[in-house]
């Protein structure tokens, strides 16, 4: 889960950016904050980089491998 205090400093988009499932260690789209689809669990991965690898935490036995999806968007100004 990702967590913030104050809600005026986030802007809510459709974008299907938000929608897509990415592969560990694949390409990072956009720079910010990525969640876990099969445990919950977040992390941050910035454009340039890959995205966090399969061995980046460990699941519990039966609920699939790290796919990460696009929780919040990092972007100047
Ligand atoms: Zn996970």
């Amino acid at each position: 889960m990702a967590y913030y205090k104050y809600g005026n400093y986030l802007v809510q988009e459709q974008g299907p950016e938000f929608d897509a499932l990415h592969s560990p260690g694949g390409q990072t789209p956009y720079s910010g904050i990525y969640r876990c689809e099969a445990c919950g669990g977040s992390s941050v991965s910035t454009l340039g980089n890959p995205l966090p690898p399969q061995g980046h935490h460990l699941h519990n036995p039966g609920i699939g491998p790290i796919q990460w999806r696009l929780v919040t968007k990092a972007h100047w100004k």
